[in-house]
């Protein structure tokens, strides 16, 4: 290339180089004005999105462009950036939720009885599906106790797929449980279905779950927000992380902000396992969270033969806790007869989790 078109290309460059500075100093500008308006609607209660000054705007680009590049060019571009700052305000949004990191940087700790749930060593929740008996949650609570376990589960109301399935003892249910917790030390946990019975279930279980199928009952996660008692939220069967996470918000919203979540899977084409768990959502929810994260493999996977790995994987992905199903006699369980372990096999499990080490993150010695 001659001298004189080289000189030429090299101060070509050097005016792209400074365009490009003086684009990226419009967009910060325009990204903070974004910010600014974003924060101003927010109060306002007005909806971020606003499709109609969208096209006004394009518009606008379209009439004054003058080329080189066409409209639909000039459009796209603007299009991108539209939707960056839309972003942009968003971003500012998920940091203002009570549930995220961004809001809080520690870990939430739950300090139920003498049991830690967050930010320690991992916990295993168990116990069976329904509550059936007090014989029957009474062989459990034994041997937890002989495992020294801590935390027993038990549904007394059960939201079942079909009605003609049973539904749960109810409060009777509850009454069992409360009397095997003060009975054996333990910590009880169970689903409520009805907003209106949050406040009773808080006199007998230490910690109120709220299902998959419940997740975005608005009115049950209120009535969970309004009382100062733990709450476990399952993921809801076809929820999206962010559902989730405004599900929890729901909750603390109101002010309760004893709150852990719980993977149990989710539902895609797959049909080997109930329901496919999700493990990159839970270092997902660590990262976004500040609330512990538990892991339901039971109701995640539905197979027995799939319990031990999926929870060391879980563990593994930093959960705080897994969740399984045991019962003293799966074959005759009143619901979910083919995806309980029976004593036995859940003893075995047990074994087999803390000797992977993956129970004691606390002790763990870092070795650099
Ligand atoms: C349960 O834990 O008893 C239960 C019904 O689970 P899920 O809500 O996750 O289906
Ligand atoms: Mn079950």
């Amino acid at each position: 290339m001659a001298e004189k078109a080289l000189d030429q290309l090299e101060k070509l460059r050097k005016r792209l180089d400074e365009i490009n500075l003086e684009i990226l100093e419009l967009l910060s500008e325009r990204g903070r004005i974004a910010q600014e308006i974003g924060k101003i609607k927010e109060k306002a209660g007005i909806n971020r999105f606003d499709p109609v000054r969208e096209r006004k705007m394009l518009d606008v680009l379209a009439e004054k462009n003058k080329g080189p590049f066409d409209n639909k060019t000039i459009q796209h571009i603007f299009k991108e950036i539209f939707k960056a700052h839309l972003e942009l305000q968003e971003d500012d949004s998920r940091k203002a939720l009570l549930v995220s990191r961004k809001r809080q940087k520690e870990d939430t700790v739950l300090k139920i009885k003498d049991v830690q749930i967050g930010g320690g060593d991992p916990v295993l929740i168990a116990g069976p599906c329904s509550v059936e008996s007090y014989e029957q949650v009474k062989a459990v609570a034994l041997n937890h106790k002989r495992q020294g376990l801590k935390l027993l589960r038990g549904g007394a109301f059960k939201p079942r797929t079909s009605p003609y399935d049973f539904q749960g003892l109810g409060i009777e249910g509850l009454k069992i449980l409360r009397q095997i917790a003060d009975e054996f030390d333990l910590v009880v946990i169970s689903e409520i279905v009805k907003p209106e019975d949050i406040e009773l279930a808080t006199q007998y279980v230490d910690v109120i779950q709220i299902g998959a199928r419940n997740m975005q009952n608005f009115e049950l996660l209120k009535a969970a927000g309004s009382v100062d008692h733990p709450i476990l939220l399952k993921r809801g069967l076809s929820a999206t992380i962010q559902e989730f996470m405004y599900a929890a918000e729901y909750i603390m919203s109101r002010g309760n902000t004893k709150v852990m979540l719980c993977e149990r899977g989710i539902r895609t084409f797959e049909k080997a396992t109930r329901n496919t768990l999700d493990i990159s959502a839970i270092p997902l929810l660590k990262q976004e969270t500040h609330l512990p994260v538990l892991a339901d493999v039971t109701h995640a996977t539905g197979r027995l033969d799939l319990l031990l790995p999926t929870a060391k994987a879980a563990l593994a992905a930093g959960a705080d806790g897994v969740m399984v199903e045991v019962h003293p006699d799966p074959a005759v369980a009143l619901s979910d007869a083919n995806q309980q372990m029976n004593l036995g096999q859940f003893n075995d499990f047990y074994a087999e989790l803390k000797a992977s080490g993956l129970l004691s993150r606390q002790s763990k010695v870092s070795v650099s």
